[in-house]
């Protein structure tokens, strides 16, 4: 057996939450190793700038890095997020929720979906999400975290956070750098590579070159390493999401202060609405073949009152880089590929992107089965969150504008479709262990958008179904009540501070 060469010197190409994210985990993992973690960021191409509603996976990263929560909450300007309303999607006047946690329990060892489903046939009294925890304290504008050691029928929501992305920025550097990681602040000008195709050095500058045995991508769109340097390609979705511009904007403070993300449906795409403690964050999303730019910032200044920032608008290309990782380098975050931001998951993505890496870190040799077998994992996560936001679109019984026409003829992928069609036989999900995504989110998007199976699962039939429905009407009505009860998520917020 052969002694591992192990890589001691990382370098880390751009400061936004990509980059930060992935100095932070790295520097976590390898905390008392020698290694060398150095963060390259540019002085004159700002960061994004957007990016700020999360998923519950938040919350399990805080965990990793052991950053207390509240410490965190406070000094990003962070508020909690129990799902997203989505308004206007199915059709005007109609809105639904996908709720964070779980919707009901298992009756008789069937989903819960099952068995709401034959009562909607018989007596359909209660709405999907009724059932969901997260949902009963979101409609009333409350939070709570739970607490394991006194359980309700309040315990199985989940949260995530809004927050301040440049704040967050700010924070992780803090954090990274007090775990040693270097920052340069300097602008790469160009890459060297070595005989084998690797990426041997850095040109800042100055002209001051800056070597590294493995390299991180996380130059936003600009994808300076792996597309620049390496050329690997990118795959463009934009056939199946056709959406390729934002504009984005601050607004003052709405109160309440909702514990939601809001999705707003509109004339050519949509809009989101992300409340901060100390402002909200809102943009504009559209296809620019149906929408100019002018018009998009006329849009949101007509729907926002009270914006505090110049509107900015941001061009994107929906779709993931052919292999994330390719030689010694790793894309991380906006390099990497993007999903429109419908359901928050970049930052989900970068998280699990640098996750999976560390517990797959390669020596100078780059084992390729590990290398392909990485690409693997993050293609399936790319596919099953593509496919998922898809379905937001594709069910719309909306026809009042070119873009909702559009998506009355465009394709979907197979994959989306063999869903569709399973679910729409018996409202049956086959669930892969890796999908971001479980049946709970499925079912209260399908049911959202209107998309009910034509029959119920035959095993529902051996439950009782007058026990059953009773037991609906008593858990639906002890949910609201006990969410009543709860705090406001402001005063929530305003404790922690105290
Ligand atoms: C409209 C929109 C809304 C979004 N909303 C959400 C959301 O709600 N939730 C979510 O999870 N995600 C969201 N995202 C995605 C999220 O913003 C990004 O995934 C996240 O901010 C990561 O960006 P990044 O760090 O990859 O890139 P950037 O923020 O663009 O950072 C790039 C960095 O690279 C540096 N750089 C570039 N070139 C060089 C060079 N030559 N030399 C040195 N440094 C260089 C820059 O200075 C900068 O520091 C949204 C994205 C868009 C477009």
């Amino acid at each position: 057996m052969q002694k591992n060469e192990n890589i001691k010197n990382y370098v880390i190409v751009g400061g936004g939450t990509a980059g930060w994210i992935s100095a932070a985990i790295l520097a976590r993992t390898l905390h008392n190793t020698e290694h060398t973690i150095t963060v390259i960021e540019s002085p004159n191409i700002p960061t994004i700038g957007v990016g700020e509603a999360t998923i519950p996976s938040i919350v399990d990263m805080l965990e990793f890095l052991r950053i207390p929560l509240k410490d965190f909450i406070l000094k990003t300007n962070a508020t909690f997020k129990l799902g997203i309303k989505f308004v206007d999607w199915k059709e005007k006047n109609h809105h639904y929720w996908h709720q964070f946690g779980h919707i009901g329990n298992k009756v008789d060892a069937q989903p819960f979906y099952q068995h709401w489903l034959k009562h909607q046939f018989i007596n359909p009294t209660f709405e999907l999400t009724d059932f969901s925890p997260a949902i009963a304290l979101a409609k009333q504008n409350k939070f709570f975290i739970p607490d394991p050691k006194q359980p309700s029928n309040l315990s199985k929501s989940a949260y995530a956070l809004h927050f301040d992305a440049s704040l967050v920025a700010k924070y992780l550097t803090e954090y990274s750098t007090a775990l040693n990681v270097k920052l340069i602040q300097a602008h790469v000008k160009d890459t060297l590579l070595d005989e084998n195709g690797n990426i041997s050095q850095l040109t800042i500058d100055g002209h001051e070159s800056i070597k590294g045995d493995f390299f991180i991508d996380c130059t936003g769109q600009s994808a300076l390493l792996i597309n620049k340097a390496l050329r690997v390609g990118y795959e463009n979705w934009q056939h199946y999401l056709p959406v390729n511009k934002a504009v984005a904007a601050q607004s003052e403070l709405i109160t309440p202060l909702s514990p939601y993300t809001e999705s707003i449906a509109h004339e050519h795409g949509w809009r989101w609405r992300i409340p901060l403690q100390n402002r909200t964050g809102n943009g504009y999303v559209y296809c620019s073949d149906y929408c100019s730019d002018d018009e998009a910032i006329g849009l949101l200044k007509k729907n926002v009152p009270n914006i505090i920032t110049e509107p900015r608008v941001i061009s994107f290309t929906t779709g993931k880089r052919n292999k994330v990782w390719h030689k010694n380098c790793l894309a991380v975050g906006l390099s990497s590929g993007f999903l429109e931001p419908l359901e928050s998951t970049s930052i989900y993505l970068i998280m699990k992107t640098m996750l999976n890496f560390v517990q797959s870190l390669p020596t100078k040799e780059m084992a390729e089965p590990t290398i392909n077998e990485f690409n693997r994992l993050i293609d399936n996560e790319y596919y099953n969150i593509r496919d998922f936001i898809i379905l937001h679109y594709c069910e719309t019984k909306r026809t009042d504008s070119k873009f909702w026409q559009m998506w009355q003829n465009l394709a979907i992928p197979e994959s989306l479709k063999t869903k569709l069609d399973l679910f729409k036989c018996q409202g049956r999900l086959y669930e892969n262990h890796y999908d971001l995504f479980a049946s709970e989110s499925w079912y209260a998007v399908l049911e959202g958008m209107g998309v009910r199976p034509k029959s119920y699962d035959p095993i529902i039939d051996k439950s009782l179904f007058d026990k059953i429905e009773k037991a609906f009407t008593e858990s639906a009505k002890a949910l609201q009540i006990n969410a009543s009860k709860t705090l406001d998520h402001a005063e929530y917020i305003n404790r922690l501070k105290h």
